[in-house]
């Protein structure tokens, strides 16, 4: 039995309450049948009343089907399940994952293997609304591998524990895997399983989870001018608020494709009557958003630092954005290229009650942020060097806080062919390289040329806190420089620069 006809037979109208369901393998025991399987299911609840995104697995539920028809009834988990309770079922193995073991099992034996660092497999990851900018070195018949439905691959995701919001989605979209010894498993249910071991004790501790993520965003064009939810207003969704931050590599920007300018904020002395006046007209032609903004000529090498509730239309360059781990958003814009975009897009992450008041939804932006006459010198990223040694440079690319607190910083790391160099670091680390080959630790680094969708890579790893913090040893066995970009998770960096440190 394919383990695809056991996720589609399994899903939405099990209960009549559930927004979602999904089904990832996550490895347990299971007794595989020839007339049917017994299975353990774990159950996770995320609970999305009153703005608390509430995860916890409940009990075990054992079934037995047989034969297997595809209607999954689990009586005991009927009482559990209220209104607005999204539900996520994990098939802890069985068909089609029968080979594998026991997640903390594997994850144990790929750490000791790997000395702390775990190689991960490329995370694709479509766009209906978008065009893919064709650089994230996918092989050219790839880009809709997803089918035409979905869209267009227009980001790659880095160390991943976080979901892609997308409608239609497959059960682990965004989701990183681990590899290792031939079997796959999830970065998160290897966090779940070892926590602070993973991502170090201070994060699990606060956090539950790996909070952060990364990712390539690759766009032929601009995106309509949008912001991202605080916490406060994305908590009233059931969400987390998202910060961003971008770093345009020059590895990926060889070609800036239609529009390399990005609009931030808004003009010194816009009102906000002015931004309301501009949601007033969605349905009556271009809004005009864009003529109360300005736009930044994006440059290769360097990056910018967006708090939640700030205007920005990135522009088409290939960006390395470390980021909050969440998916809201608000697009204030109306049309883009000549693309519509749906009001919809504008209120989906505002509680359903203000979705027509105009003066809430642009009371939600930060205003003085927004309107703030030195927006570049309060956001503006320039590298700064951290470390270097013979033939070796190591790089702030991301850095700064919002709002007084670190969240997420990011380094470029650049060896010379022969050079080598040992790398201590505050926290755990997703890893990409961008150029280059070489190693970390046992572990080759390789940038590739052309990656067909689905196929394995040696260009990113994920690092444990405890190996971060014991030092990391990388190597250039290449002939040409080998360059590497990695993101930290929250107060990871105590000693990272503020905004504004590069001018000094
Ligand atoms: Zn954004």
């Amino acid at each position: 039995m394919a383990k695809g006809a056991l996720r589609k037979k399994t899903g939405t109208g099990i209960l009549g309450v559930l927004h979602r369901v999904t089904i990832s393998p996550c490895p347990g025991s299971v007794v595989f049948a020839r007339s049917g399987f017994v299975a353990k299911i774990a159950t996770r609840f995320s609970k999305r009343t009153s703005g608390v995104n509430m995860r916890r697995w409940t009990g075990i539920e054992q079934q037995v089907f047989t034969p297997f028809s595809g209607k999954v009834d689990f009586p005991g988990l009927k009482s559990l399940i209220r209104s607005h309770v999204i539900v996520t079922f994990s098939l802890c193995s069985g068909i089609g994952f029968d080979s594998m073991a026991n997640v903390a099992q594997l994850a144990s034996d790929a750490l000791t293997a790997g000395n702390g660092i775990l190689r991960l497999s490329p995370t694709w990851v479509p766009r209906s609304f978008l065009q893919p900018g064709r650089r994230l070195k996918l092989h050219p018949d790839d880009y809709y591998a997803l089918g035409m439905n979905r869209g267009g691959i227009d980001e790659r995701w880095f160390a991943s524990t976080t979901e892609a919001a997308n409608e239609n989605r497959n059960h682990d979209e965004g989701l990183s895997y681990c590899v290792h010894n031939g079997q796959r498993f999830l970065l998160r249910d290897v966090v779940a399983e070892l926590k602070g071991e993973v991502i170090g004790d201070h994060i699990w501790k606060a956090f539950g989870k790996w909070p952060v993520y990364s990712k390539f965003f690759d766009n032929m064009g601009p995106i309509p001018h949008h912001m991202h939810q605080n916490a406060e207003q994305a908590a009233k969704v059931g969400q987390e608020g998202k910060p961003e931050s971008y770093y345009f590599p020059p590895q990926m920007n060889q070609i800036g494709n239609n529009f390399p300018y990005t609009f931030m904020g808004l003009e010194p002395g816009t009102s906000k009557q002015d931004v309301i006046d501009c949601l007033d007209r969605w349905n009556k032609g271009e809004n005009g958003l864009l003529d109360l903004s300005k736009a930044y000529r994006l440059k290769p090498g360097t990056g910018w630092l967006i708090p939640p509730c700030v205007l920005h239309a990135p522009g088409s360059f290939v960006t390395y954005e470390p980021q909050w781990g969440s998916d809201v958003f608000a697009m204030y814009q109306n049309l883009v290229e000549g693309r519509v975009v749906p009001r919809s897009l504008l209120t989906r992450d505002f509680p359903v009650e203000f979705h027509n008041n105009n003066e809430y939804l642009v009371d939600a932006l930060d205003w003085d942020k927004n309107v703030d006459p030195n927006f570049k010198a309060s956001n503006y990223l320039e590298p700064i060097v951290s470390e270097q040694g013979p033939g070796w440079i190591d790089k702030w690319i991301v850095y700064g806080k919002v709002d007084g607190r670190q969240l997420f910083t990011a380094k470029e790391l650049t060896l010379q062919p022969g050079a080598k160099c040992t790398i201590r670091d505050g926290g755990a680390y997703g890893l990409i390289t961008v150029q280059g080959y070489g190693r970390i630790g046992r572990m080759t680094l390789q940038s590739p040329s052309m990656i067909r969708f689905g196929a394995m890579t040696e260009d990113e790893v994920f690092v444990t806190a405890k190996a971060a913090a014991s030092g990391i040893e990388f190597e250039n066995t290449g002939t040409e420089p080998l360059v590497s970009l990695r993101y930290f998770g929250p107060d990871a960096q105590p000693a990272a620069p503020a905004i504004g440190s590069f001018r000094k």
